[in-house]
């Protein structure tokens, strides 16, 4: 192509070469792992701060790799949001935990909600109901325990064709919660305006809760802030009894988090959902 332009000799530094090479055999890897059916989810639950009893299950992909094994999210997610892929593999989630609850359920286990993350760009697409509406369909028995997770400036993107998008989402039964609440750039006058279910307050400030005066302050407002929206509110990331202790007298609705229990393989889920613990 022709056209001089500076940025161009950027791109063609013998380093930005070697970025650009890895980014693509990354992305080969990434569609040769859909093909082949690498992706599996792990699942987290999320446990009632009243009654100690696990509320749902948060899917967590993950990638396993022949060669290198299991793979955390944060090293291919971004890759699948540029290429668009995430929409097949968030699609592929979508339908593995809802087989995944249905088989629990046909197993006379008794299954909380399950919980699938959404990306901004499986979100922006205009089949997105569409394509909740198909995986809903094809386990009908499992519409009413579905949730959402959403983050924040995924929803303050475009805030009024979002805010129809959440309404019809909670017309086919699904609830949602805004994930990472609290890092992200919401108008509070917005947010009572989104139809939505649960916020979810984000690990770092759950991390600092005890160290953390001002931490601990955000989270006590959040705590409020849903209540007084009458929304439900969980805390992630806790992983010490002193964590849990301050948010559960501090009013919070439910917790996730290393001290209960990391995230587990769908054929350890069994074990988990008969165990029951006391807080
Ligand atoms: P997230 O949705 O905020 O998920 C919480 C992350 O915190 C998970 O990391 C979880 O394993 C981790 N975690 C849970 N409890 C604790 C704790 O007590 N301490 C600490 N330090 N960490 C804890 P994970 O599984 O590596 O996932 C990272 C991110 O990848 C997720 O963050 C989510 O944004 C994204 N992700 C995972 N699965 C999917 C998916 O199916 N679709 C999409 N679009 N994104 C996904
Ligand atoms: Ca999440
Ligand atoms: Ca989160
Ligand atoms: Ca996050």
């Amino acid at each position: 192509k022709a056209g001089v332009n500076e940025d161009r000799y950027l791109f063609y530094a013998p380093q930005m070469n070697a970025q650009v090479s890895e980014q693509l055999s990354l992305e080969n890897r990434l569609h040769r792992a859909l093909e082949k059916d690498e992706f599996v989810l792990h699942y987290q639950p999320k446990v009632s701060l009243k009654d100690g009893t696990v509320v749902g299950l948060e899917a967590l992909i993950r990638w396993r790799d022949p060669d290198k094994g299991l793979i955390s999210p944060a090293a291919f997610i971004p890759t699948l949001e540029e290429t668009g892929m995430i929409v097949e593999v968030g699609r592929w989630a979508l339908e593995r935990a809802l087989a995944d609850a249905a088989s629990w359920r046909a197993a006379g286990l008794p299954v909380p909600r399950v919980a699938v993350n959404v990306s901004a760009v499986q979100m922006r697409r205009k089949d997105f109901l569409n394509t909740l509406e198909q995986a809903l369909a094809s386990h009908p028995g499992e519409s009413n325990y579905v949730d959402l997770e959403l983050t924040e400036s995924l929803l303050m993107e475009d805030i009024e064709v979002n805010i129809r998008k959440l309404g019809a989402i909670r017309e086919m039964g699904i609830k949602v919660a805004i994930d990472d609440f609290g890092t992200g750039y919401s108008s509070l006058s917005y947010l009572k305006r989104f139809p939505i279910d649960q916020l979810k307050i984000d690990q770092s400030f759950v991390r600092d809760i005890t160290a953390d005066p001002d931490a601990a302050s955000i989270c006590v407002a959040i705590i409020g802030l849903a209540h007084n929206l009458r929304l439900s509110v969980i805390a992630e990331g806790v992983e010490t009894g002193d964590q849990m202790t301050y948010l559960r007298r501090h009013d919070c609705d439910e917790m996730q988090g290393y001290l209960f229990s990391r995230p587990v393989p769908a054929a350890d889920c069994t074990q988990m959902l008969t165990a029951r613990r006391t807080l």
